[in-house]
């Protein structure tokens, strides 16, 4: 029996707009490449491709993608005593399978664990998580609790930025899509831990996911998918540290709710309780 794409639901290569493709080799070739009209940064393309395959409307605004894999200031998980540097090219399973990571951040190796299934964990990078504006993206909640902070390439040279004020630009569409992302930095947190309530494994959208982190008894609690993106719970944390109910807290803090096709805000505000509650007894136990 013959199978072609189109009959298995796959899109044909053909399928794609014609596209240029560069992977320079250094910082400075990449800020020229991504200056240049219609560039967008490429990793593992597990977000990009399918949206061209799609052709979604902002897709026609790309026309070269700059392969950013190349780089060696993207790449690597370097530990830094009080902080970990991770590259942005770091794939999902790097993250998962790094005893460094496991160690210092488990809260982080389970978030890359529970994204989608091995064959995305393999191409889809921390990078692309941070960039893509998604309410629930898993590796950048766990990122959040970590009091993460991004390293970034533009046509002013590199600069340091909190993770949540990138996100919050993403969300804002304030985000100058020339910027290269080239690392995240997170705090050392061993006692810390991810759970996550989502459609189905392999395909993986978190409904509800929390990322918890404890710094002594303090928590850090960062959320994915209440919101139009994840984000630090400051009043969950504040509740959650005094052992009060967090579902007052909960309806203050997911505002506005998200908006998409997956089940109610109620129901999630609900599941999101018990969540967040396993992450902080496996983070207490760890
Ligand atoms: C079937 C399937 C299941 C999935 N399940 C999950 C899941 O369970 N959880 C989850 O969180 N995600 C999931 N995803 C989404 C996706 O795999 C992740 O968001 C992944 O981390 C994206 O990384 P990437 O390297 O593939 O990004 P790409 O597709 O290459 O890029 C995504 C965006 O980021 C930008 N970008 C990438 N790298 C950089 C950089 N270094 N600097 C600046 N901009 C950059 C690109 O321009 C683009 O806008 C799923 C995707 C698929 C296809």
């Amino acid at each position: 029996m013959v199978l072609c794409a189109a009959t298995m639901g796959v899109p044909a290569t053909s399928d794609l707009p014609q596209l240029a493709y560069v992977r320079p080799r250094t910082v400075d070739e990449a800020r020229a490449a991504l200056a240049a009209p219609r560039a967008r940064a490429y990793a593992g393309g597990t977000d990009l491709l399918p949206a061209l395959f799609a052709r979604r409307p902002w897709t026609e605004r790309i026309g070269t993608l700059v392969d950013v894999k190349a780089l060696a200031a993207t790449r690597g998980i370097d530990d830094r005593g009080a902080r970990l540097r991770i590259g942005a090219v770091v794939t999902a399973a790097e993250l998962a399978a790094s005893a460094v990571v496991r160690r210092a951040a488990p809260v982080l190796a389970e978030a890359a664990l529970a994204t989608a299934s091995p064959a995305v964990r393999h191409r889809g990078t921390v990078g692309g998580n941070v960039v893509t504006p998604h309410p629930a993206g898993d590796v950048v909640t766990a990122l959040l609790a970590l009091d993460a902070a991004v390293e970034l390439a533009d046509d002013d040279g590199t600069h340091e930025l909190p993770l949540a004020a990138l996100l919050a630009a993403l969300h804002a569409d304030t985000w100058p899509r020339t910027r290269l992302l080239l690392a995240v930095q997170v705090a050392r947190r061993p006692r810390s831990a991810f759970a996550k309530l989502g459609t189905r494994r392999g395909f993986g959208r978190a409904l509800v996911a929390a990322a918890v982190a404890l710094d002594g008894a303090r928590p850090t609690v960062a959320l994915g998918g209440l919101h139009g993106r994840p984000f630090v719970a400051a009043a969950v944390g504040a509740a959650l540290a005094a052992d009060a109910p967090l579902a007052p807290a909960l309806g203050a803090e997911c505002r506005p709710p998200v908006h998409d096709e997956l089940p109610s805000v109620a129901y999630r505000l609900r599941a999101a309780a018990v969540v967040i509650a396993r992450a902080r007894a496996r983070a207490d136990r760890a």
